[in-house]
């Protein structure tokens, strides 16, 4: 007997659209494979939204992508929309989805395949056999804080101004998650903060050392953002969980994507509780919409197959059809096999769609 479940794919702008059709040909095959019945619906979202409704999410498709099981969105934004009003910029779209439900947990995994070793800027021994996972708070903090504007003080003065504000249980919401992530994982989590000047970060490190104790098993840290980020590079597998602040964890999270070599290989996971603690999730890469590159063909489209694939484990606890996934995506590169920005220069590279087709044929071999 299959289960059903219900997916909305948000494929939004640029490079969000190209690879999104290689996410889809992931659920077909899923479809076709597997006791899994998917129903997939798609949705506007960011500039493609404002294009046809005036406004980034429309309270319709709002309305739909809450009752679906799980949403899957490819990125938004572009030129196009940028001298447009903050409210009505495309990214709105996607804030508006984090925060509406609630979507407070981001996972960020940096992973290297043995295989990308030479795409990274970095020396092969300071990043072969990378795994590190960073939780990002993403629905508080400096992003959402209020008050926040642009305000004219003088005729030659203005004023900018944003609010970094966390409370108590918000906190500790994201702290539980971590250190339950952590505890399955080596039991190492490293909390990063900016305690020593921002005050909303102290309460950040008093909380998740409160925290801590519920979780004697897993051994935690704390670090000043400024030192994990030299951190980062210097030496990224001594950390294995870092849980941070939502502005800290997007910078953060940017940097370990150039530890595996290209932002087109990064996934994410979003995720959050209803009121009947029924798990709520978004899964995107975690790059933009690429405007540099769209329309060209040439965007990697792992970061999308790699989020499905975390859809599959976190939403719909199939680690199976993840890990198959993952084994796939990893015998393409040890194969050589590569998109251009994951080419070293080299012109020999597939396009979009053919890496797509690869995973495809990848797991039709794995099942025979
Ligand atoms: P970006 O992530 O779109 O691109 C940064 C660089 O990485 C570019 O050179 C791009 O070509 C490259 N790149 C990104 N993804 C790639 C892929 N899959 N394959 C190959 N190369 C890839 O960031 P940006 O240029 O700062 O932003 C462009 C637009 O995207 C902006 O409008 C921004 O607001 C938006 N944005 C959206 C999201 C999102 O939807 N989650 C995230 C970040 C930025």
């Amino acid at each position: 007997m299959k289960k059903k479940v219900t997916i909305s794919l948000l494929p939004g702008d640029g490079i969000g659209k190209e690879i999104s059709i290689e996410a889809k040909k992931i659920l077909n095959w899923v479809n076709k494979n597997t006791s899994i019945d998917i129903e997939c619906t798609e949705h506007l979202v960011g500039g493609a939204s404002i294009d046809k409704n005036g406004i980034p999410l429309s309270n319709e498709t709002l309305d739909k992508i809450k009752h679906s099981d799980a949403i899957i969105l490819g990125a938004v934004g572009g030129p196009k929309w940028e001298g447009l009003t903050f409210e009505k910029r495309p990214e709105r779209g996607l804030l508006k989805i984090r925060k509406e439900l609630d979507l407070f947990a981001n996972f960020r995994p940096a992973i290297v395949f043995d295989s990308l070793v030479d795409s990274s800027t970095l020396k092969p021994e300071i990043i072969q056999g990378l795994d590190i996972l960073i939780i990002r708070e993403l629905t508080s903090g400096i992003y959402f804080g209020e008050p926040r504007g642009i305000e004219i003080i003088s005729e030659n003065k203005s004023k900018g101004f944003n609010t970094l504000v966390y409370t108590s249980d918000e906190i500790e919401r994201i702290a539980k998650v971590a250190f339950e992530t952590a505890s399955q994982r080596s039991k190492k989590l490293c909390s990063v903060d900016k305690a020593n000047v921002l005050e909303s970060t102290e309460l950040w490190r008093e909380i998740i050392s409160n925290t801590g104790k519920q979780f004697p098993d897993v051994e935690l840290t704390h670090m000043y953002v400024d030192n994990a980020s030299m951190q980062l590079v210097r030496n990224p597998k001594q950390f294995d969980v870092i849980v941070t602040t939502n502005m800290f964890g997007d910078i953060l999270s940017d940097c370990a994507s150039m530890l595996t070599g290209s932002l087109g290989m990064l996934p994410s996971a979003s995720i959050g509780f209803n009121r009947n603690g029924q798990k709520k999730a978004m899964y995107e890469p975690v790059h933009g919409s690429a405007p540099d590159i769209a329309g060209k063909g040439i965007a990697n489209p792992l970061a999308m197959i790699l989020s499905v694939s975390m859809m599959f484990k976190y939403s719909f606890l199939r680690n199976d059809i993840s890990e198959l996934i993952n084994s796939v995506v990893n015998s393409i590169l040890e194969k050589g096999y590569r998109t251009k920005d994951i080419s070293n220069n080299n012109e020999d590279y597939v396009s979009t769609s053919q890496m797509g087709d690869l995973v495809i044929e990848g797991l039709n071999n794995e099942k025979t």
